[in-house]
C-alpha cells in the first residue's frame, strides 16, 4: 500500500496536524484528549478526499472539540476482483486538506496494524446488509462493519460522521451501533455533489471525459424520480422506471439496481410507497457508481 509512504511527509504536514499511524500512539492521543475533557468526533475514510468528506469533518468540528479522522483502504471490504490495489491514494493531499479543516488528530494505519497476520474475528452484519451492495458486493458490508467498529473501540468518539451518499452504509453502522450497544452518537450528512449534480466520490477520478459526461445521468434519473413524488407519482416501479430511462438515454446499460425501498428496512417498495429511498448503483464504463435520493410526498 502506498500508504508507506507516510514516513517522508514533508515536516510543514507534519507541524500543521498531528498524524499517527500506529495503534499505540493513537490510544495515547485519545487518552490525553479525554483527560482534557475534550468530545471526540470521528470521520473514517479510505483517502483521495474531496469535498464530501471534508463537509463531514466540518461537521465533526462543529458538533466536538477533538476531531479525528482516519484515512485507510481497508482491504477487508474489497472483493477479490474489485478495485482495491488501484484505489487512489493521495496521501500528501489529504494530510494538508484535513490540516486546513482543522482535524485535531489523523490516523492512518497500515493495514497490518489494524489486521494482525492471524487475525480471525469479524462483525456479522445486520439484515439490512443483505440486499444491495450486500448482494452485489458479498462481504462488502462485513469488512466494513468490522473496521468501522474496530475504530470505534480506537477512538471511543462521541460521535462519527458519516455521508448519505453511501446510504446502505449509514443503515447499517447505525444498525451495527443499535445491535451492539456502541455508545456513540451516528450523524448522516447530506450528498456533496459536483455542480452538475454527480454525486463526488474518489471513484469519479476514474471516469474517462465521456464517461464523466455519461455519468451525469444517474443524478439527473434521481432528480426526475423526485419531481414525480413530488408530482404525486407514489408507484415505486414509475419511479424506478423514470431512472431506468434516463440511465438507458445516456448509455448507462450497466445496471446493477435501481431500487425504491422502505428508508429504514431497505427493503424494496411493492406498489405505492409512502415513504422510500431510491438506490442506485450502475457501471459507468469500468468505473462502479453509487448514489441515492430520499423521496418525500407533498402530503406525507
Ligand atoms: P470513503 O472514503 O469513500 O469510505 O468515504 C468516507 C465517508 O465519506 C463515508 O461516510 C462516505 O459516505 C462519505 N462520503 C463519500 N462521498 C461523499 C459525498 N459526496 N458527500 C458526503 N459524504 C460522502
Amino acid at each position: 500500500m502506498s500508504v508507506t509512504t507516510r514516513r517522508d511527509r514533508p515536516d510543514t504536514i507534519r507541524d500543521a496536524v498531528r498524524v499517527v499511524t500506529t495503534v499505540g500512539e493513537l490510544r495515547a492521543a485519545i487518552h490525553a484528549a479525554r483527560e482534557d475533557n475534550r468530545s471526540i468526533g470521528l470521520t473514517p475514510t479510505m483517502g483521495a478526499l474531496h469535498e464530501g468528506h471534508l463537509s463531514l469533518v466540518r461537521a465533526a468540528r462543529a458538533a466536538c472539540t477533538f476531531t479525528v479522522a482516519t484515512i485507510f483502504v481497508n482491504p477487508t471490504q474489497f472483493g477479490p476482483h474489485e478495485d482495491f490495489a488501484r484505489y487512489p491514494r493521495t496521501l500528501d493531499a489529504d494530510l494538508a486538506a484535513l490540516a486546513g479543516c482543522g482535524t485535531d488528530l489523523i490516523f492512518v494505519p497500515d493495514a497490518d496494524e489494524l489486521y494482525p497476520a492471524d487475525w480471525s474475528t469479524s462483525v456479522e452484519p445486520p439484515r439490512v446488509a443483505r440486499r444491495w451492495e450486500g448482494e452485489c458486493r458479498p462481504g462488502h458490508f462485513r469488512g466494513v462493519a468490522t473496521v468501522v467498529l474496530k475504530l470505534f473501540n480506537l477512538v471511543q468518539p462521541a460521535a462519527a460522521f458519516f455521508g448519505c451518499k453511501d446510504y446502505q452504509q449509514a443503515v447499517v453502522i447505525r444498525r451495527m451501533v443499535r445491535d451492539l450497544d456502541v455508545p456513540v452518537e451516528i450523524h448522516v450528512c447530506p450528498t456533496v455533489r459536483e455542480p452538475d449534480g454527480l454525486a463526488m466520490s474518489s471513484r469519479n477520478r476514474y471516469l474517462s471525459p465521456d464517461e464523466r459526461h455519461r455519468a451525469t445521468a444517474i443524478s439527473r434519473g434521481l432528480r426526475q424520480a423526485e419531481a414525480l413524488a413530488l408530482a404525486g407519482e407514489r408507484r415505486a416501479e414509475a419511479l424506478a422506471g423514470a431512472v431506468r430511462n434516463t440511465l438507458a438515454a445516456a448509455g448507462v446499460e450497466h445496471v446493477d439496481y435501481i431500487a425504491v425501498v422502505d428508508p429504514e428496512t431497505l427493503e424494496p417498495i411493492a406498489g405505492s410507497a409512502s415513504r422510500a429511498v431510491i438506490l442506485i448503483a450502475a457501471r459507468v464504463g469500468g468505473t462502479r457508481l453509487i448514489d441515492n435520493m430520499q423521496l418525500v410526498w407533498p402530503d406525507s
